[in-house]
């Protein structure tokens, strides 16, 4: 496999072919994200991909889903794309799903009749970084679009029938606005109904412009019993038809993970125990990006 630079893809996705068809990704701007940077985007040539997909016809008989990496796959023009799913149809006639990251950018530049021709050729998941439902937080942290843009983009990706996987971040807003921060996230994940939910707890990655504007105090972590707090909730301003909320990212404190509504009001407890210390938390030592 041709892969450049760094390749990350979310926990569910650890056993998939792991296909790269974009260096980078297109927006390259969130401040407390550095994944990618240095990282000018591209779309990798046809040539590559298709050598890729040849090599996994070899290899990679045994997995079932594809992954298709880095940043915004989505992005990629239609007719591009198809060619790509179009080729994994052929090539590997195993494959069950593919799966994509989607930002709001992206989502956008694809009609619904778009999204439902990529759906019918493999792609079954889109992985959406809304990272809070807050106005002002998503202004801070330049993610480039607003909550009720979200809102429409996620609800367009659920339209066309993909499965939608929403990444929150606990400790994105800082003190002053955690609490508000957590009400309009469970607001828009509310709004959009999602099929699965996960919360990661903020961690600063040195050089981005988060990691510096904490470094010149401008911006404040909070302490693992506010992340708690906020998360909580989240998760009680969140209804979902029936969504899984997970918080079991390996850099959470307290892993939780919630079928909706059914374990909602189960989830809230073990927070509440957690709060009062009958839950012991992970210690800092045990947490990793
Ligand atoms: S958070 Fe997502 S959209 Fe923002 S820069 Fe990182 S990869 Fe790109």
């Amino acid at each position: 496999m041709h892969y450049e630079g760094n390749i990350i893809r979310p926990p569910s996705e650890a056993n998939s072919i792991l296909l790269q068809v974009t260096v980078g990704c297109s927006r390259n701007k969130c401040t407390f994200c550095g994944t990618y940077k240095g990282e000018r985007f591209r779309i990798k040539r046809d040539s590559v991909i298709m050598e890729d997909i040849a090599f996994a016809a070899r290899h990679c008989q045994r997995q079932r889903r594809v992954f298709l990496c880095d940043g915004d796959a989505l992005i990629i023009p239609q007719k591009r794309l198809l060619k790509i799913l179009k080729e994994i149809e052929k090539q590997l006639p195993w494959v069950t799903r593919v799966g994509l990251y989607a930002n709001a950018k992206a989502l956008n530049m694809k009609t619904v009749d778009e999204l439902e021709e990529l759906k019918a050729h493999g792609v079954g998941i889109a992985y959406m970084g809304l990272e809070t439902g807050d106005d002002v937080t998503l202004k801070k942290i330049n993610k480039g679009a607003s909550a009720a843009y979200m809102i429409e983009m996620g609800r367009k990706a659920k339209q066309a029938g993909f499965k939608l996987s929403i990444t929150v971040l606990l400790g994105i807003a800082g003190p002053e606005r955690s609490q508000i921060h957590a009400q309009e996230t469970g607001r828009v994940l509310t709004a959009i109904d999602p099929n699965y939910v996960g919360a990661l707890s903020l961690m600063l990655i040195p050089e981005t412009p988060l990691f510096d504007e904490y470094e010149s105090g401008a911006f404040q972590l909070i302490e693992p019993r506010e992340m708690l707090s906020e998360l909580r909730t989240m998760i009680a301003g969140t209804n979902l038809t029936g969504g899984l909320f997970h918080a079991n990212h390996a850099s959470n404190y307290l892993p939780i993970r919630a079928r909706f509504p059914k374990e909602k009001e189960a989830t809230l407890q073990l927070i509440d125990d957690a709060l009062e210390g009958k839950v012991p938390l992970k210690p800092e030592y045990l947490r990793a990006l």
